[in-house]
């Protein structure tokens, strides 16, 4: 039975004046989606489609006052802390610690898309030397300079040694601006050699000792960094706490995943399920609010998946998604062209994984970094990918390129190859720009050609679930 609809947003606003004239409650960030695209300016939204559940409007909500209620936390006296480029690890460290938040702004590289590059940061990134041979997180830099996007950290976090060039070079630029940067290292993750000794890490990679001791040691100074920042000293005992807490939220994405990817079909959208993954990486500055958003998204695909509400048909393709999408409309697109999501890795696996709680909390951190796929080998990540999409019963891949993205220009070719090799499924690789309208015939064509042959290899009557 195909029942949730997705809504535009001028469905949704009439939509939800029918609720709240019902009684709707709401968290405090609440509100009719139309103010985000009226106010804001967040253009984008009028293109995209959205899932009509309560729950999704609170993501939607909860998602887009972030950089409100990051400046209402600043009035109330809390610290803010800039992370880059980790993914996952210092926030966890933050949140440890009261009355502080912590955001990425790395995450201004969406910017553009919501605002239909109506906000000029690329262009501002381009006078300020990044220009677009750099990928869209160059916005950040424009971000940080206007002050328009988010409030100005009180302290900027940056990993570095196994970083990609891009973000390396914005984040020196970034520096250079007038914005002090406290950089950590994070080695690039390699295999223990004979006679090394080798220790797991969170989704089942191994790691010799000697990198998750040096990985610890930087950790540990950036606790002394945030600890003075709240003036509280983040010790073991609370960090272990923060650990839980973070656990809590992994454990619920991983609840939600498998019944949105696990189910015989969709029960919730792509887009909605790519935006409720990224609460992994900051809980979206309040961890407290992450948990209950994320346990109504649960409630809703688990009652969705009992009644047999699907959001697509249910012998749509099974598609597993690599990266994040510049731009969010791709993931209406993929559903309304035969596809459904049965797995990602939007470039943060290593978040989605739950940290040790039985080792000390910041080793069990530093084996979390250590996971990170992007500080490995793509032969790692491509182990991954080919084992999920097993797991998953993927009937083909998608690997979204991020335009000028330099993290591995090679990284594509050798995934593919590695599904090719090992699962015989068919894959694409696209590029898609922060606003891919442009495109639209070719990434149409080429998706449906990829679903089409997907299909094509199903055994009659067989739908695999
Ligand atoms: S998308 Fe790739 S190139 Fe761009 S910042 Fe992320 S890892 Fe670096």
């Amino acid at each position: 039975m195909l029942f949730p609809k997705k809504l535009t947003i001028e469905e949704w606003d009439a939509r939800y004046q029918e609720l709240a004239r019902n009684g709707l409650r709401e968290a405090h960030y609440g509100g009719p989606l139309g103010r985000h695209l009226a106010i804001e300016g967040n253009l984008r939204l009028r293109r995209l489609r959205f899932d009509n559940s309560t729950a999704s409007l609170r993501l939607w909500n909860f998602l887009l006052t972030e950089n409100e209620r990051l400046r209402q936390a600043r009035e109330r006296g809390e610290k803010i802390v800039g992370a880059m480029k980790d993914l996952g690890t210092v926030p966890v460290m933050a949140y440890s610690l009261p009355g502080m938040r912590t955001f990425y702004p790395d995450g201004a590289w969406w910017t553009p898309c919501l605002m239909e590059c109506s906000d000029g940061l690329l262009n501002q990134a381009e006078a300020l030397g990044i220009d677009a041979s750099f990928c869209p997180v160059r916005a950040m830099l424009a971000a940080f300079q206007n002050g328009e996007h988010f409030p100005r950290p009180d302290l900027l976090l940056c990993s570095t040694g196994a970083v990609c060039d891009d973000f390396s070079a914005i984040a020196q630029r970034l520096e250079r601006l007038g914005f002090p940067i406290a950089w950590w290292e994070m080695p690039r993750r390699r295999a223990a050699e004979a006679g090394e000794e080798g220790c797991r890490l969170p989704g089942g990679l191994v790691a010799p000792r000697i990198q998750i001791d040096g990985a610890q040691e930087e950790l540990a100074r950036l606790a002394v960094m945030l600890g003075d920042l709240a003036g509280h000293r983040l010790e073991a005992p609370l960090l272990a706490r923060g650990i839980r807490e973070a656990n809590r939220v992994r454990r619920l994405l991983a609840a939600l995943r498998q019944a949105a990817y696990g189910s015989p079909a969709a029960p919730l959208p792509a887009l909605e399920m790519l935006i409720a993954e990224m609460l992994a990486l900051h809980f979206c500055s309040d961890r407290d609010e992450s948990i209950k958003v994320l346990a109504g998204l649960l409630a809703e695909a688990r009652t969705r998946a009992r009644q047999g509400r699907w959001i697509v048909p249910p012998d749509a393709v099974r598609v597993y998604w690599i990266n994040p999408v510049a731009d969010l409309r791709a993931m209406n697109l993929i559903e309304d062209w035969g596809g459904r999501i049965c797995g990602s890795d939007y470039m943060f696996t290593h978040a989605l994984d739950l940290i040790p709680e039985d080792l000390p909390p910041l080793e069990a951190l530093a084996r979390t970094a250590l996971a990170d796929p992007m500080v490995g080998s793509s032969q790692d990540r491509a182990a991954r990918v080919v084992a999920e999409c097993r797991t998953s019963k993927a009937e083909a891949v998608v690997l979204s390129r991020i335009p000028g993205a330099s993290h591995c220009a090679r990284e594509g070719l050798l995934i593919r190859e590695r599904v090719r090799d090992e699962l015989g499924i068919p894959s694409v690789e696209l590029e898609i720009p922060p606003l891919c309208d442009s495109l639209l015939p070719t990434l149409q064509s080429r998706i449906q050609a990829l679903i089409e042959t997907a299909r094509s290899r199903r055994p009659p009557g067989v739908v695999p679930r």
